[in-house]
């Protein structure tokens, strides 16, 4: 059997670790980590009825192999968020004990769920360590609930998010994909369910990441046509962005909400972008739509040491393209979809 390291020390290095950086300067301090490609829902926009062909368990990362990964990224590259997501994170075995082994490296941990299963489990995730939670929720109507993620779970997605509320996983962020057609006429109805919760709603624009190969982009609810939207219930200031943030976000006047919008595919926010990005079977992606990977767990599986993993780490964010591409005439979907790469 190939050997198997696990001897990285768990303290932090004495001396700051160089910045993780690409050639066009861009510092990377934010790693997404896709704890399993697995789902217990079929988003439309994301992947087809029958699910996809899961990867087989010998081939994900275990936690040792993940946790040494992470303590690389923190301790030897510098990054300082690490953010979990899937797939469907929570479906991860053991998700507790590894929550509170990563909270060890002292760096910001959040998780980007469905909430299926988040009420019964926010409080023991937030005494693990974790910080903050997104909760992706589309549609508030039960039956376009149904149609739209093929589940019939509405009910306990709210319960999650009430219960990630009262752990104090703050702020409790919720996701939605606007699709036209879908649940377009909704955009204002989720702001006033999320000012009347306490969450802090977003919007993401659909990308060309899904399983299927539909995207379309007439389909893609834009921005510009969400803040119009709301822009005629609320008078929105402008906020702008948090550091390499990739939502923008706004005020609604005369309160302390605040909404955000993703706009990746009509505002590329690339020129700013910080992240980094490790599949479940241990491939490191420097962008969402990279359509080469560098294999991680080969190196882990064939003993290499600390510095030998930084090096293919670095070498990695080195190729990084300056953006995204979508758009162009001879752009190229990456071959993993959405859920297999960690969204
Ligand atoms: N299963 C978890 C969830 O749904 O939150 C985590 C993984 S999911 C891939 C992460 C986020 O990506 C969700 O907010 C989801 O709505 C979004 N997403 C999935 N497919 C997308 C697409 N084609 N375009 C834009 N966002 C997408
Ligand atoms: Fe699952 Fe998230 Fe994709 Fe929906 S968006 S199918 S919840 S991975």
């Amino acid at each position: 059997m190939a050997p198997r390291t696990t001897d990285v020390p768990a303290t932090a290095p004495a001396t700051a670790p160089a910045p993780l950086v690409d050639r066009y300067g861009r510092v990377h301090t934010d790693l997404r980590i896709s704890l399993t490609d697995r789902c217990n829902l079929r988003c439309t926009y994301c992947m087809p009825a029958e699910g996809l062909d899961w990867l087989p368990r010998g081939q994900t990362l275990d936690d040792d192999e993940l946790l040494r990964l992470a303590r690389i990224a923190v301790h030897r590259l510098g990054l300082r968020t690490l953010r979990l997501t899937g797939g469907e994170p929570l479906l991860r075995r053991g998700l507790p004990a590894l929550l509170a082994r990563l909270a060890e490296l002292g760096a910001e941990l959040s998780l980007t769920t469905n909430g299926i299963g988040l009420a019964r489990r926010a409080a023991e995730l937030k005494h693990a360590g974790l910080h903050r939670v997104n909760v992706s929720l589309d549609t508030l109507r039960p039956e376009r609930y149904a149609a739209l993620t093929r589940r019939d779970r509405l009910v306990d997605v709210l319960a999650g998010l009430a219960a990630a509320k009262a752990a104090g996983l703050e702020p409790v962020k919720v996701n939605a994909v606007p699709v036209r057609g879908v649940n377009e006429d909704e955009l204002v109805d989720l702001v006033e369910f999320a000012v009347a919760g306490g969450y802090r709603m977003r919007f993401i624009e659909s990308m060309p990441l899904d399983a299927q190969g539909a995207w379309d982009r007439t389909a893609m609810v834009t921005a510009a046509e969400v803040l119009e939207v709301l822009g005629s219930r609320w008078r929105l200031v402008p906020i702008g962005r948090h550091g390499n943030a990739p939502a923008e976000e706004w005020r609604l006047a005369g309160t302390d909400h605040v909404v955000g919008v993703i706009a990746s595919v009509t505002r590329p926010f690339c020129g700013g972008c910080d992240r980094v990005r490790l599949t479940a079977d241990g491939q490191l992606r420097n962008c969402l739509f990279a359509t080469e990977e560098s294999d991680l767990r080969a190196l882990l599986r064939s003993g290499a040491d600390d510095a030998r993993i930084e090096r293919a780490w670095r070498d990695c964010v080195a190729g990084k393209s300056p953006g995204h591409r979508i758009g162009d005439a001879d752009f190229v979907r990456p071959d993993r979809p959405m859920s297999a790469i960690g969204g």
